[in-house]
């Protein structure tokens, strides 16, 4: 079976020079919910917009449902685009938005008609039908410009930072509803954030992109717990990243990187030169079991927020760390600050990366 939506060395170099996107691959399943991840400016974006057709491809293709669409024009394309600020036209109604993309795809008024009353229904807008879209709250434009895009049935939705106009509130409710949407329809969603914890907690897998080039595709725990890249080890969670020289793979399954603060096993190849270690991984009363790593330190400062304890410690090196830990046991609930301390970690749960 085809793939909804692939994209072959996809690469976008702007009129000035400016090399937005370079060699862009990746595969969407059919009903997959795809985050792009990434700082301001790395790429995602020009990405989305070339997907929906709203950019010419400098390099590379486009397909969708196995057809190559690179040179399709937008409205041809078997996906629409909710785009960040919404793109309403505030004079015309909530419906004649809402069919906007109907009319233009050339579909008669009694089919539109049907549709666009359906897709009210369904997002509860029945009731501001008439009214202007400039007379709406920030939630219900929101809406309406998910309604626009669903209304015209793409096989692929995307979605450009669709909550980053709204407040904090409203933008958990509407990740819920998306997310819940996204299920229900079976629609292939493509999201583009810089708000890791949306990309992480919404989609099936997340692209990390930095610079304009893709540095790690992964479902959300593995990004957190495998991360592949230096860049991606510094952006996803809260990894302790420490530099060595590899020292190739052991008997016992792991590989090993000699380091300032001693070998380091963990999970590699065994040509790695650099070791990353989640603020989770540390355990700060080591079991002394045998292939446990152990790194002393002294503890610089302690936050208890709920059930999770903040600890900042400082190695031997003088690099200060992240370490969480669960805030209810007796060796953290007994820590102060200055205290000399132990940190253990399981071999398993380090990730060695190619510098
Ligand atoms: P993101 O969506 O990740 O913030 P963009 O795709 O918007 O990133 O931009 C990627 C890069 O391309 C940035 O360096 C940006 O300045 C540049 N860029 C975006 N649009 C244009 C344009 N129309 N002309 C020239 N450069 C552009």
């Amino acid at each position: 079976m085809a793939y909804d939506l692939e994209l072959l060395g996809v690469g976008k170099t702007y009129a000035d020079g400016t090399v937005a996107v370079s060699d862009f691959d990746l595969k969407v399943e059919q009903g997959e919910f795809v985050a792009f991840l990434g700082p301001s400016g790395c790429g995602k974006s020009t990405t989305l917009r070339m997907i929906a057709g709203f950019e010419d491809i400098t390099h590379g293709k486009v397909l969708m449902k196995g057809k190559n669409v690179t040179r399709v024009p937008p409205e041809k394309r078997p996906s629409s685009m909710i785009f960040q600020n919404y793109a309403l036209f505030p004079h015309m109604t909530v419906r004649e938005n809402i069919g906007f993309g109907l009319e233009v795809k050339g579909m008669a008024a009694a089919e539109r008609k049907r549709k666009v009353d359906r897709i009210l229904d369904m997002f509860d807008l029945a009731a501001y039908a008439d009214r202007k879209a400039d007379r709406l709250s920030g939630g219900q434009r929101q809406r309406i410009a998910l309604a626009r895009g669903l209304v015209v049935e793409p096989e692929v939705l995307l979605l450009d930072e669709p909550l980053g106009a709204l407040d904090a509130n409203l933008r958990r409710i509407i990740q819920n509803e998306l997310k819940l949407l996204q299920r229900e329809l079976g629609i292939t969603f493509i999201f583009v954030t810089h708000a890791q914890s949306e990309a992480l907690g919404l989609s099936d897998r997340v692209v990390v992109m930095s610079n304009g080039v893709v540095e790690q595709i992964s479902p959300p725990r593995e990004l957190y717990r495998r991360p592949l890249t230096p860049f991606v080890a510094g952006f996803i969670g809260s990894n302790t990243v420490i530099e060595g020289r590899a020292m190739g793979a052991a008997g016992d399954g792991f590989a090993r990187i000699d380091t300032p603060l001693g070998v380091i096993q963990g999970v590699g190849g065994g040509t790695e030169t650099l070791a990353a270690i989640p603020a989770e991984a540390f355990r700060i009363a080591p079991l002394n079991t045998p292939g446990e790593i152990h790194l002393p330190g002294t503890l610089s400062s302690r936050h208890l927020v709920g059930a999770v304890g903040h600890l900042r410690v400082r190695l031997a090196d003088a690099r200060e760390i992240a370490v969480e830990v669960q805030a209810d046991r007796p060796e953290v609930q007994a820590l102060m600050p200055g205290a000399a301390l132990t940190l253990g970690v399981d071999p398993a749960s380090v990730t060695l990366i190619q510098a």
